[in-house]
C-alpha cells in the first residue's frame, strides 16, 4: 500500500512527493493542511469479523489495528519517509541508534558475520560489542573509503554495513561497488543516511537494500524530538517488519507528528544550511592555526570527486583539524571561547553547535595517531557572517600564535 512505485505522483520529484505524501483524510467541510494527530492504544472495530480480518491482514498490509502496530499519524511519516528515500516501506523506531540495533536484529544470525565501515556513527561500535558479540555475530571493519572491503569479506558474511560520507571525517565510499560486491557474495547493504536525509544522498538508488536514518537530526529539524527510520527495499521489507512487529516497537504519535512536520521544510533547511556550511568552510581555510577543513564538498577532500558524482549537496557539518601537536588545553580554550556555539552532541536542528571528536577512539583501520585534534562544528541557519566573527575571535584568543596575533 505504501509503495512509492504505485503512488498515482510516482513521476514527480522525491520533494514534491515527500510534500504531498501522508496529507490528512477528508471530512465533511474541507481538511487542515497537516493530518491530524492520532493517539491510541486501543482501536475498535465494528464486529468480530472484522477484528478478526484485520489482525488475519496485518501481518501483510498496513492495518490500523493496535497502538503498537504504528497509528494514522505514523504510518502518514513513514509514507513521507518511504518517498524520500525512493524506499518500498518504512519503519520508525525511537531513536536512530535504536533503528541501526534494529536492522542488526533483524538480518544477522549467530554465525553471520558483519563487515562494518570504519566510520560509522561511533555508538555503532559499542553496539556491536554490546550485542554482537555475545550473540556469536562476528563483526569487523573495512576502511571508509571501501578500498579493502572485498579483500575482508567472510564466507559468512551476509551483511555490509556502510556509512557515507562517513561520521567526523566525512569519507566516502564508492556504494554502488561496494554493493554490487556484497550483493554478489550474497550479503545484504545497508546504509546510515543520517548525513544526506534523504535529499544530499539517496542510498537506495545507489545499490543499498536498507538505509537507516536518525530523523532526530535534519528530518525533525528542531533540536526536540528523538526518531529512527529504517526503510528498505521490496526484497527486504518482510524481516525488518516481522522483527519490529515481535519486539513491539512503536514510535510516539506525537514525535511522529513533529517529524512530519519538520520534513516539509527539509530540503529548504538543508540548502540554507549548505550555503552556510561552505561560506564558513571557506572561512575556515585561510585561517592560519586550521591544518585542514573536512567537508566532501570542499575539493580539498579526499572523496569530493565520490561526493560529486553520488551526492546533491552537502549540509551543515564541518569538521576542522587543527595543526598537529595542538594541546587539547588550547582546543578546549577554543571550544569554550565560542558564544555562537552551543557545546553538544547531535546536530541537524536550525542552531549552530560545535564538539570535540576523539578520532583515535572514533576509527580502527585509519591511523589518526599523526593527525591535529579534529573540532566539529554544525552550522546552523544564523547569519554566516556572525558565525565567521565567533569562530575568529574564538580561534584568535585561543590558537593563534602571539606574534601574529597584532597582524
Ligand atoms: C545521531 C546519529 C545516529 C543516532 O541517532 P539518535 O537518534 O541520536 O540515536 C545514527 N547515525 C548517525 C550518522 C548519527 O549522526
Amino acid at each position: 500500500m505504501a509503495a512509492a512505485s504505485a503512488s498515482p505522483g510516482a513521476a514527480l520529484q522525491a520533494q514534491t512527493r515527500m510534500l504531498h505524501a501522508g496529507k490528512a483524510p477528508t471530512w465533511a467541510g474541507g481538511t487542515a493542511v497537516n493530518p491530524p494527530l492520532v493517539r491510541a492504544s486501543t482501536v475498535l472495530f465494528d464486529s468480530t469479523a472484522q477484528q478478526r480480518e484485520m489482525r488475519a491482514r496485518r501481518g501483510s498490509e498496513r492495518i490500523f489495528s493496535y497502538g503498537a502496530r504504528g497509528t494514522p499519524t505514523s504510518f502518514a511519516l513513514e509514507d513521507a519517509v518511504s518517498e524520500l528515500e525512493g524506499a518500498y516501506r518504512t519503519r520508525l523506531l525511537p531513536t536512530g541508534l535504536a533503528a541501526i540495533g534494529m536492522v542488526l536484529l533483524s538480518y544477522l544470525r549467530p554465525g553471520d558475520h558483519v563487515l562494518l565501515t570504519d566510520s560509522a556513527y561511533q555508538p555503532v561500535r559499542h553496539l556491536a560489542g554490546q550485542f554482537l558479540q555475545p550473540y556469536g555475530i562476528e563483526y569487523s571493519f573495512f576502511a571508509a573509503d571501501g578500498s579493502d572491503a572485498q579483500a575482508r569479506m567472510r564466507p559468512n558474511t551476509r551483511m555490509l554495513y556502510a556509512e557515507c560520507p562517513g561520521s567526523l571525517a566525512y569519507e566516502m565510499c564508492d556504494l554502488p561497488a561496494l554493493a554490487a560486491m556484497a550483493h554478489a557474495h550474497g550479503a545484504l547493504v545497508v546504509a546510515d543516511n543520517t548525513w544526506g536525509s534523504g535529499c544530499q544522498y539517496r542510498p537506495l538508488a545507489l545499490g543499498a537494500d536498507v538505509s537507516v536514518m536518525a530523523a532526530t537530526k535534519y528530518l525533525s529539524g528542531h533540536s526536540d524530538v528523538m526518531m529512527g527510520t529504517v526503510a528498505t527495499t521490496e526484497a527486504a521489507w518482510a524481516p525488518l517488519a516481522a522483527r519490529c512487529d515481535a519486539f513491539g516497537m512503536a514510535v510516539s504519535p506525537d514525535d511522529a507528528w513533529l517529524v512530519l512536520r519538520g520534513m516539509r521544510s527539509l530540503a529548504a533547511r538543508l540548502r540554507m544550511h549548505e550555503a552556510h556550511a561552505l561560506e564558513v568552510a571557506r572561512w575556515l581555510q585561510r585561517h592560519p592555526a586550521v591544518a585542514t577543513v573536512l567537508c566532501p564538498a570542499l575539493p580539498t577532500h579526499p572523496g569530493h570527486a565520490l561526493w560529486q558524482r553520488d551526492c546533491h549537496g552537502t549540509n551543515g557539518l564541518l569538521s576542522l583539524e587543527l595543526a598537529p601537536g595542538t594541546p587539547q588545553a588550547s582546543v578546549d580554550r577554543f571550544i569554550d571561547g565560542l558564544r555562537l556555539f552551543g557545546i553538544g552532541a547531535s546536530w541537524g536542528g536550525y542552531e549552530s553547535l560545535v564538539t570535540a571528536a576523539d578520532m583515535a577512539q572514533a576509527r580502527s583501520i585509519t591511523d589518526w595517531s599523526r593527525r591535529g585534534p579534529v573540532v566539529r562544528l554544525h552550522i546552523g541557519l544564523e547569519s554566516p557572517r556572525d558565525l565567521i566573527a565567533d569562530l575568529e575571535q574564538a580561534l584568535d584568543a585561543a590558537l593563534t600564535p602571539r606574534t601574529t596575533k597584532n597582524r
